[in-house]
């Protein structure tokens, strides 16, 4: 395989770093919080959790809708801009509208939330009600059969009237996340680019990554015999609808990790996503909060901190701004290639 990048040495809390330096390492850099608010999901997909499930937190153990709040008030105040709500899948989750609803009332720039779609033909409108301004959703096939084997059991016609439901709650400009996968689903790219064709969608193609325990990192099998170079996927999807040409995004909301473009005539654009054949740690502009209290530097690597103690038994604002400091001085210079958490855990 070519172009992945060399692994480092995991990074830890005792690793020394200057604090508040320049560059992904400094608070100012920061403008977006992914909040992991469970670990659970109604869906077993392929790449995000293991053959015979995972062990889930207890539901004591996740912190509650005012700790959620007052994380994401010390974010706000440090100049966090965007909040991403993701999970597991966010849906599960029962007290999900009253902790966007706190989340939203603290005035973000853009609050979006990341779900695998299966509960928006009952949770658009409230979600779009409760103050969510964009959605991203994942879907990895349109084959009935393969969405199945893919998500351990998912129907895509569920799928399918959460699009519509989120199309008539107003949130049009929808984005897509595309896992592609060698002999898995890597033939359907360029039929999941012309979706782009005649809606203001954005599909974006998401390099596997082998994080945690999930039936690709099962014993036996080779992650590069599943991963595929993204340099491939936007060859194929040239070959059918004819060359992207890139998109300069400027200064539009939710700016993140993908190359965007745009396909002849397309009214909606496709991303590329390749954290594994091109990391991008220099320009990285996030911290993650799993659903247990960690605050993370990176997706891979072990860098995190607990806000826990500083949420009990009362939330202490400036324990937890120090603490968006001492976390985001452990990002990694470039990040490893095996994460110490599986992508259910940290929400993606
Ligand atoms: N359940 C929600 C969903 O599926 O959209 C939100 C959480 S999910 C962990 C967030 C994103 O991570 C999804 O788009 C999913 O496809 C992606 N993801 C999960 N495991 C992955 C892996 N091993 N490599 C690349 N992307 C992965
Ligand atoms: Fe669930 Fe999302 Fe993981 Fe699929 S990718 S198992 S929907 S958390």
């Amino acid at each position: 395989m070519t172009g992945r990048p060399i692994a480092l040495p995991v990074l830890n809390d005792e690793v020394q770093r200057p604090e508040y330096a320049n560059g992904p390492r400094s608070l100012d850099a920061v403008k977006l919080l992914r909040v992991s608010v469970t670990d659970r999901c109604n869906l077993r997909c392929i790449y995000c959790m293991p053959e015979g499930g995972m062990d889930f937190h207890d539901k004591d153990e996740l912190l509650q809708a005012p700790d959620f709040e007052a994380i994401a008030a010390a974010a706000v105040e440090i100049g966090i801009t965007h909040i991403k709500i993701t999970g597991g899948e966010p849906t599960v989750r029962r007290d999900l509208l009253d902790i966007l609803r706190r989340l939203a009332d603290l005035g973000p720039d853009d609050l979006s939330l990341t779900t695998n779609g299966l509960q928006l033909h009952r949770l658009a409108e409230p979600l779009r009600e409760a103050g969510v301004d964009r959605l991203t959703l994942s879907v990895d096939t349109l084959q009935p059969q393969r969405y199945e084997q893919i998500t351990g059991g998912g129907r895509i016609e569920q799928f399918h009237r959460g699009v519509e439901a989120a199309e008539d709650a107003g949130f049009e400009k929808l984005k897509f996340n595309v896992v592609v996968m060698k002999r898995i689903n890597d033939d359907e790219v360029a039929d999941l680019a012309a979706l782009t064709i005649d809606k203001p969608w954005t599909i974006r193609f998401i390099e596997y990554m082998p994080l945690g325990d999930s039936r690709l990192t099962a014993p036996g099998v080779d992650p590069d015999d599943v991963w595929v170079d993204n340099a491939i996927v936007k060859d194929r999807i040239a070959e059918r609808h004819g060359e992207p040409e890139p998109v300069d995004r400027g200064s539009e909301v939710g700016v993140g990790p993908a190359n965007v473009y745009r396909l002849p005539g397309a009214k909606g654009r496709i991303g590329f996503i390749s954290a594994m054949s091109k990391p991008f740690c220099e320009t990285c502009n996030r911290l993650r909060l799993t659903s247990t209290g960690e605050l993370r530097s990176c997706l891979f690597d072990g860098g995190e901190v607990d806000v826990m103690p500083a949420l009990r038994p009362s939330p202490r604002r400036d324990e937890i701004v120090d603490l968006f400091g001492r976390c985001v001085v452990l990002k990694p210079e470039t990040h490893s290639n095996r994460g110490n958490r599986a992508m259910s855990q940290i929400g993606g």
